[in-house]
């Protein structure tokens, strides 16, 4: 900031809206300015304790000799007038070993930090560093003097907690450098460790970089090959049993989580983050209610990981509340997807869960708003699908120039308001996500958790990922859970009959298959995130407890009547129940395990 000088005035001021016009130099020129980058309003009236303020603004849109820019911050105070200054960058983080286990805002100011030293609240026109550049770092380099590197090869590494992280070349590298000099030890995340020599020049590289948010990481990468994009291949296992068996989401994928409020949505999130087999998780809590932040804020960090020490330290949150400036709140996603590529690039799995996008697109509606664009459907910018396809489009698999591979997956949330999904955003997410697991009040109100609708519910991974189920779950595996799906449908029809009808009113044989649906939904689609044991199911215990009461429920049975027949799937119902909370091996599973095996022989 103290070698920027004004090179803009303000000329107006709508909401967090400015208008800047830009001087000319010497020569009668205009200073350029290009959208997307960052500038500082310098309000001429002093803060508080009389310091001058920088408000940090994004330029949007720029026409000859002016410009207008999204404040992220509330601009009380400022006045036509007032000077400028450019950074000459772009919105960027700050990438480097300490981003995990933090909890930022929006623009990567870490709210740990921010609270110490200031009370809840950042004052307007702070910028606090993304990350501790006192700690240090013990770094190991893998490359030598004369090596040569590309873009986003590794040069060393540093132990960042329990994952080592690779320091890598800066992204926007050109071509080939030779490494010069390196230097092992421990340092600060600003102290060079080594120097690279690129088309003539001498570059110091640090164990940090700085990279603008709304491009990706790995664009460059994939633009000079060094890194490469592949289709999914595998789930992305949650040890949910609904999602893994009914709904999978591919390693690298996409998936979108509606909820009407209550319908279990944050403890859905919280499992899949807690039990997903992946190494990072990158949260956005983006524009929902401060009480809503606070709660994950303050309940991430205590939950324990199932791979052992605490869930945090694997975790990077972002938050805004909706009473923070609508600019900020449009940019975390952003800085969360930017934040996840980057250990993507390591060869790491990443899960990234947006919520909510619809906060999101609302902020990116005001900002349209005030902008005056011509406005689409429900006032979203006309924009409003292909940014959520470009957004959504940052997830995937990508093998880097090392060979390893990383992926990103993404899960938004959406939070159509009135539960309506016909609305914008809704619908194109839907258009882009590849799993849409649909939570519904009615089965929230039934208890029944997870309250993913199986009726509504898709996913079009099952199909894609067919390779990897019939290697790892035998050839018929697709076509049995289409099997128990369907079954589902019968069994839904059957019960809205007999709410017409009543019991009478149905066949014997209608009778059995509601009565086999509704024990396929308790046994196996409803999960206790309450029981030790009944939380996470391992994809190997799914299959066996999925063949055995699929074997269960495709028997033929001579039933005598319908008595008969509801005593015999509670029963069953009951003895799966109690497999679900018995660990494997133990003696109750074994005795559980036995009498549905009895229980098979009833009415043969
Ligand atoms: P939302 O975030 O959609 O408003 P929550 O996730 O806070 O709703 O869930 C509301 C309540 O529903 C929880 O406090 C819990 O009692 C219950 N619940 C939600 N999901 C489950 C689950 N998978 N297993 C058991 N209970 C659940």
């Amino acid at each position: 900031m103290t070698d920027s000088k004004v090179t803009a005035r303000v000329k107006g001021v709508r909401d967090d809206i400015v208008t800047i016009e830009v001087l000319t130099d010497a020569e009668g020129n205009y200073y350029p300015v290009v959208k997307n980058e960052v500038i500082h309003i310098c309000p001429t009236r002093l803060g508080l304790d009389d310091r001058q303020e920088f408000l940090k603004a994004e330029v949007l849109r720029v026409r000859h000799g002016e410009a207008d820019a999204q404040v992220f911050e509330n601009t009380r105070g400022v006045a036509i007038g007032d000077s400028v200054e450019q950074t000459g960058h772009m919105l960027s983080v700050t990438l480097g070993p300490g981003l995990l286990g933090q909890v930022y805002d929006g623009l990567q100011n870490p709210l740990e930090l921010i609270a110490s030293q200031h009370g809840f609240f950042l004052p307007r026109g702070l910028e606090v560093d993304g990350i501790d550049q006192q700690q240090h770092w013990a770094f190991v380099p893998i490359v030598k003097v004369g090596s040569t590197v590309c873009a986003g090869d590794v040069i060393g590494s540093v132990q960042e907690g329990r994952f080592k992280h690779k320091i890598m070349a800066p992204f926007n590298l050109l071509g080939e450098a030779e490494v010069t000099w390196v230097q092992e030890g421990s340092f600060s995340v600003s102290t060079p460790v080594a120097r690279i020599r690129s088309n003539g020049e001498d570059i110091e590289v640090s164990m940090q970089q700085s990279w603008p948010v709304r491009i990706p990481v790995c664009e460059p990468l994939l633009r000079s090959r060094s890194s490469q994009r592949h289709f999914p291949k595998e789930p992305l296992l949650t040890s949910i049993r609904l999602i893994d068996t009914f709904f999978p989401i591919a390693r690298g994928g996409t998936a979108c989580i509606p909820g009407p409020f209550g319908a279990g949505k944050t403890v859905l999130q919280s499992l899949i983050s807690r039990f997903s087999e992946v190494d990072i998780v990158v949260i956005v809590a983006c524009g929902e209610r401060a009480g809503e932040v606070v709660e994950t804020i303050t309940e991430f960090p205590n939950m324990p990981d199932p791979k052992g020490g605490a869930l945090m330290d694997r975790t990077v949150i972002i938050c805004n509340t909706s009473s923070m400036p609508v600019a900020a709140r449009e940019a975390s996603i952003y800085t969360g997807i930017t934040i996840s590529e980057y250990y993507r690039q390591m060869g790491n799995n990443v899960l990234l869960i947006a919520d909510s996008t619809s906060r999101w697109a609302q902020a990116m509606r005001e900002t349209s708003g005030r902008l005056e664009e011509i406005p689409g459907e429900d006032a979203f910018p006309a924009y409003l699908d292909s940014s959520i396809r470009a957004l959504y489009e940052r997830a995937g698999l990508i093998e880097n120039n090392h060979g390893d591979m990383g992926s990103l997956t993404l899960i938004g949330t959406v939070s159509p308001a009135g539960g309506n999904f016909e609305e914008p955003v809704t619908q194109s997410t839907l258009r882009t996500v590849k799993t849409f697991l649909g939570l519904s009040a009615e089965r929230a109100y039934k208890r029944a958790y997870p309250a993913v609708d199986p009726l509504i519910s898709w996913s079009r991974y099952l199909e894609q990922l067919s390779e990897w189920y019939q290697e790892n779950l035998g050839e018929d595996w697709i076509g049995q859970v289409k099997e128990m799906h369907t079954l589902l449908r019968r069994s839904e029809s059957v019960q809205q009959m007999m709410q017409v009808t009543g019991e009478e009113g149905v066949t014997l044989e209608d009778y059995i298959t509601y009565h086999k649906g509704m024990c396929l939904d308790q046994v196996y689609l409803q999960q206790d995130a309450f029981d030790d044991v009944d939380v996470s199911t391992s994809m190997e215990r799914q299959q066996r407890i999925f063949e055995l009461l699929r074997d269960a429920l495709s028997q033929q049975k001579n039933f005598p009547n319908k008595e008969a027949v509801r005593e015999h799937y509670i029963k069953l119902t009951s003895l799966f129940r109690n497999l679900n909370y018995s660990r494997e091996k133990s003696p109750d599973f074994k005795l559980y395990m036995t009498e549905i095996q009895h229980l098979k022989t009833e009415f043969d």
